[in-house]
C-alpha cells in the first residue's frame, strides 16, 4: 500500500512516487510531499518545474565544478557518440579518448601517479582501490597484508566495498554484514571532538597516533593501506588540523603501508588546486577520483596509480581480474577531456585558489560566522562546512533528536538555495565558476535561512 498521491501533484511526481526508489531517501516521507522536479540549469542556478530558481550551493552532489550548461561538453559527447559510442577496453583494445584521458590524468596528478584505471563512479573507484592494493601485496609476496584502515565518518561510497571502507554508522547498520578486513580509526574533527583547551596541533597528533596504535594492534605486517579523503566531504566538510597529514604519512612510511587519497570530492579544483592532496601536502600511492573529472556531465571515475604499485602489477601480476563494461567509456572520457580543457584554458582552478576561494572563506567567516546558530566554520577553496550549535559560548551541540540541519536545509530549499545538511553540519560546495557577486548573493540567502531556523 502506498500513501495516496496528493491531488496537486504533477504527472512526473505521480510517476516518481509510484515507481521510483530514490537513493538515500525515506520514500514514504518523500511521497507524502512529492519530489521537487528539477528541469533545467545554467551556470550556478537550477530551476524546478514550478519556475523557482535556486543557487546550487552543492554543485549537484559536489560534482558540477564547471557549472551547468556548457555546450562544448554536449558537442563533444554528440561527436563521440557519432564516431564511436562505445567500445570496451578489455580485450586488447583501446580508444582515442580513453588513452588521451589516462595521459592527461597522469600529467595532472602529483608525484609518480603515472597509470590510470577507469571506472564509472566513486564507489567503483574505491572498490578498485580495495582490490588493487590487496592484489599488489599478493604480487610482491606478502598476501597476508589485507587490512585497509579508514576513519569513522568517512564517506567512500555505497557499493559493498565503499560502504564497508567508509565510516558511516547508519550505513553499516543496514544490509549487514560489511566486508571483513577493514578497520576504522577516529576522525580528525577538532571543533567537535577535541578535549577542552586542546590545540589543533595537539589534536592532530592525537588523531594520527590512533593510526599507529591500530597498526600495532592488528600487526603492521597485516596492513595493506590507509585510505582517507584529504578533506572529509559527506562527513560534513571536516578539514584535518595542521600537522595531521604529515604525521599520517610518517606513520604509513614507517610501517610501509600504502597511502590512498580519496579525491572524489577534492579532485579537480575544489580546494583551489587540481587535487586536495596538493593543498593538504599529501603524496599518495594511489588516488581515486570521480565527480569533477567530468563535472558530472557523464558518469566516469578513475584510480591514478603510482609507479611502485603499477610497476609491480604490470611486471609480475599477470592479468588483474577486475574491470567494468564501461571502464574508459569513450563518450565519458571525451567529455572528461573537454572538461579538463576548459578548467585549464579558462584558469578556473587558479581563480578559485587565488580569488573566489579565499573570498568565499573570508565572507563566510565574517558574515555567517557571526550568526548565533553557527559555532564554527571550516573549509578551503570552494568547499566549506559549518557546525550549527545550540549555544556558542559555552559550546553546546544539538542533541541527536534536534535536527537543526534538516530544518535549515528545508528553509534553504524554499528560499532559493541548495545547501546540504550532514547531521547538524551545513555544507557548501558551489560550482567553481561562481563569481564574487554570486558568493555575496549566496551568503545573503544563507543568513536569511539561518534566521528562519532559529
Ligand atoms: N568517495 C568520496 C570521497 C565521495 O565523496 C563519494 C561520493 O560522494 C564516493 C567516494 C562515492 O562516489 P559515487 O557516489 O560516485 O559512487
Amino acid at each position: 500500500t502506498r500513501a495516496p498521491l496528493s491531488p496537486e501533484c504533477t504527472e512526473t511526481q505521480a510517476r516518481d512516487a509510484q515507481h521510483h526508489l530514490h537513493p538515500f531517501t525515506d520514500t514514504k516521507a518523500l511521497n507524502a510531499k512529492n519530489a521537487r522536479v528539477i528541469e533545467r540549469a545554467k551556470g550556478i542556478y537550477i530551476w524546478d518545474s514550478e519556475g523557482n530558481r535556486m543557487i546550487d550551493g552543492m554543485a549537484g552532489l559536489w560534482c558540477v565544478n564547471l557549472g551547468y550548461g556548457r555546450p562544448e561538453l554536449a558537442e563533444v559527447a554528440a561527436e563521440q557518440m557519432n564516431q564511436l559510442p562505445y567500445y570496451n577496453t578489455f580485450f586488447q583494445t583501446t580508444t582515442h579518448p580513453a588513452a588521451k584521458l589516462a595521459e592527461q590524468i597522469a600529467a595532472l596528478t602529483p608525484g609518480d601517479l603515472n597509470h590510470v584505471f577507469f571506472a564509472n563512479s566513486g564507489s567503483e573507484a574505491i572498490d578498485t582501490v580495495i582490490r588493487m592494493v590487496r592484489r599488489y601485496w599478493e604480487v610482491v609476496g606478502k598476501p597476508w597484508r589485507k587490512i585497509l584502515i579508514s576513519r569513522e565518518n568517512a564517506y567512500h561510497g555505497s557499493t559493498l566495498g565503499g560502504v564497508s571502507l567508509g565510516g558511516m554508522g547508519g550505513m553499516h547498520a543496514q544490509g549487514t554484514p560489511m566486508l571483513p578486513g577493514i578497520e576504522h580509526i577516529r576522525q580528525p574533527y577538532w571543533y567537535g571532538e577535541a578535549a577542552e583547551g586542546q590545540s589543533e596541533e595537539e589534536f592532530a597528533l592525537e588523531c594520527a597516533k590512533a593510526l599507529e596504535d591500530r597498526i600495532l594492534e592488528v600487526g603492521p605486517d597485516n596492513v595493506a593501506a590507509f585510505v582517507g579523503e584529504p578533506i572529509q566531504g559527506a562527513g560534513g566538510v571536516i578539514v584535518p588540523p595542521p600537522g595531521y597529514w604529515k604525521e599520517i604519512q610518517r606513520i604509513c612510511k614507517k610501517y610501509d603501508i600504502l597511502l590512498v587519497a580519496d579525491e572524489v570530492i577534492c579532485g579537480f579544483g575544489r580546494t583551489g588546486q587540481w587535487f586536495g592532496s596538493q593543498t593538504l601536502g599529501i603524496e599518495p600511492d594511489l588516488m581515486s577520483m570521480a565527480k569533477g573529472l567530468s563535472s558530472g556531465y557523464q558518469p566516469i571515475s578513475a584510480v591514478a596509480v603510482g609507479d611502485r604499485v603499477a610497476n609491480a602489477l604490470i611486471e609480475d601480476g599477470g592479468e588483474f581480474n577486475h574491470g567494468f563494461t564501461y571502464s574508459g567509456h569513450p563518450v565519458a572520457a571525451a567529455v572528461a577531456l573537454e572538461n579538463i580543457r576548459i578548467l585549464r584554458d579558462e584558469g578556473i582552478i587558479e581563480k578559485v585558489g587565488a580569488d573566489t576561494g579565499p573570498y568565499f572563506q573570508q565572507q563566510l567567516r565574517e558574515r555567517v560566522g557571526q550568526h548565533p546558530l553557527v559555532g564554527h566554520i571550516e573549509g578551503t577553496g570552494l568547499v566549506a562546512g559549518m557546525a550549527l550549535v545550540k549555544s556558542k559560548e559555552p559550546k553546546a551541540f544539538f542533541g541527536k533528536d534536534q535536527d537543526a540541519g534538516t530544518v535549515c536545509r528545508d528553509h534553504c530549499f524554499s528560499n532559493g538555495l541548495v545547501m546540504r545538511a550532514c547531521g547538524n553540519r551545513m555544507v557548501l560546495s558551489p560550482p567553481l565558476i561562481i563569481s564574487r557577486e554570486q558568493i555575496d548573493e549566496m551568503i545573503d540567502l544563507i543568513l536569511v535561512c539561518l534566521d528562519k531556523t532559529e
